[in-house]
């Protein structure tokens, strides 16, 4: 089935609906016949370091990250690598070359996939194991983990960011209720590995019950819990660090001595350090109203979305035209096709039949898009300079700021695609300070 180019990258007009997904147990997808790794992540290349014909073990370093943060890509299955450049859809929207291995079911593990004597491990082991094990933080951006760790700064904070705040998405919510005391464990390791003397667990007030079970489960008291407001982008991370620490940065959490990991990753590290597992399995949030079925799903990394759909129970009848977007309607990618590879940064898959839509009416000069931008940035002048193919203009607005949080788009009452315009204007801002 083709979907709908979303207008945005944004479908902004749907808020909140995460009960959506919890409608339903939660859950497997662990028996993929094919899975595949992409040779691109976050914009980086990976070496291929196995050949076609290769037999490989589940949680074997296939592929590494190249560039200043290297970082190992594992199997997720046992079996047999059939391609080593496949072109296959990514969640950037664009085909990519990734290995295709064919699952031999037989789950057979990597030799050094083990438990460790947690005790005795030191703080460098800690962050050695959180980069062995290719631990990136899972809130989308697949940033490695273990180089905040490693941080030059002193840190006396650990946040954890557990606002999970676009709309739909809940692993997250789900994984504090049903894995609180690994989270606490994995928050731990973070402080032994930072010498950081607390810990924040920073969620949404409104999160009762995940609020009670972590509760429970906290059981020092430098590990606190701090309610956020139920505000959209509550979960960006300077939103955080600001509400915390009562500082802001200009860099990095870690200037002002924070270093930030979401839950997902904190769950991530546990399994790492305490049993050398690499990270090849993790929880997705399918879901939006063109599924029968949304829910949870725990499964292996490299699966074809597609798959897992069709696992759970497919689409609802009739559901053409709709949008297909990896990730959430605020952050989210647009996609084409549903056959593309859920990588290890990728927290949900959303579907939705496509809305009437209004025409775009001209700019009324309201200021709604500045006054709401938490960047504060100038989205119609950004936009308006983009289009005049000014770059030094884009420059001088500060477009490398923008953090596609959809908000310009979602508030602006002529329908403007702001987004879209914000977004390209900071790859050319970026672009053009790193030549
Ligand atoms: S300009 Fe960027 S950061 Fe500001 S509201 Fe729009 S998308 Fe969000
Ligand atoms: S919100 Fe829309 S209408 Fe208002 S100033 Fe911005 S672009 Fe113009």
């Amino acid at each position: 089935m083709i979907f709908r180019k979303s207008k945005s990258l944004h479908i902004s007009e749907y808020q909140g609906h995460k009960e959506l997904s919890l409608q339903n147990h939660q859950s497997e997808f662990l028996k993929p016949e094919y899975i595949y790794i992409p040779l691109i992540e976050s914009g980086a290349t990976c070496e291929c370091l196995v050949k076609e014909g290769d037999k490989v073990d589940m949680g074997q370093v296939v592929a590494m990250r190249t560039g200043n943060f290297g970082l190992p890509l594992h199997s997720s299955v046992s079996g047999k690598v059939t391609s080593i450049n496949k072109k296959m859809w990514h969640t950037s929207g664009k085909m990519v070359p990734m290995i295709e291995i064919k699952n031999d079911f037989q789950e057979r593990k990597a030799a050094n996939i083990k438990p460790n004597n947690v005790d005795s491990l030191s703080r460098e082991d800690i962050i050695k194991i959180a980069r062995e094990c290719g631990i990136v933080g899972l809130g989308g951006a697949a940033f490695p983990a273990y180089v905040k760790y490693n941080s030059p700064s002193p840190i006396t904070t650990v946040i954890v960011n557990a606002a999970e705040c676009e709309p739909f998405i809940t692993t997250d919510y789900v994984l504090m209720k049903t894995q609180a005391d690994k989270l606490i464990r994995g928050i731990k390791y973070v402080m032994k590995a930072t010498s950081a003397e607390k810990a924040v667990i920073a969620i949404k007030g409104n999160k009762h019950e995940a609020i009670e079970i972590l509760s429970q489960s906290i059981d020092q008291e430098n590990i606190v819990i701090f309610k956020l407001k139920d505000v959209y982008p509550a979960g960006w991370e300077k939103h955080i660090v600001e509400r915390v620490m009562k500082k802001t940065y200009k860099k990095l959490p870690s200037d002002v001595g924070a270093v930030v990991n979401n839950v997902a990753t904190l769950i991530a590290l546990a399994d790492a350090i305490e049993n050398n597992l690499p990270l090849i399995e993790k929880m997705v949030t399918f879901t939006g109203y063109g599924l029968k079925n949304p829910q949870n799903v725990y499964l292996k990394i490299g699966s074809l979305a597609h798959e897992v759909i069709e696992s759970i129970g497919g689409y609802i009848e009739g559901i053409d035209p709709a949008y297909m977007l990896a990730g959430g309607p605020m952050m989210g990618q647009g996609m084409i096709f549903d056959s593309f590879v859920i990588n290890r940064s990728l927290n949900a898959v959303t579907v939705l039949p496509k809305l009437e839509e209004a025409e775009e009416e001209p700019c009324m000069g309201c200021g709604k898009c500045c006054a709401y931008c938490p960047t504060f940035l100038s989205p119609i002048l950004i936009k308006n300079t983009l289009e005049a193919k000014d770059e030094e203009g884009l420059v001088a607005l500060r477009a490398d700021k923008c953090i596609e949080c959809g908000i310009c788009s979602y508030v602006c009452p002529s329908r403007i695609d702001l987004t879209v315009a914000t977004s390209k204007s900071r790859s050319i801002v970026l672009k053009k300070g790193r030549n």
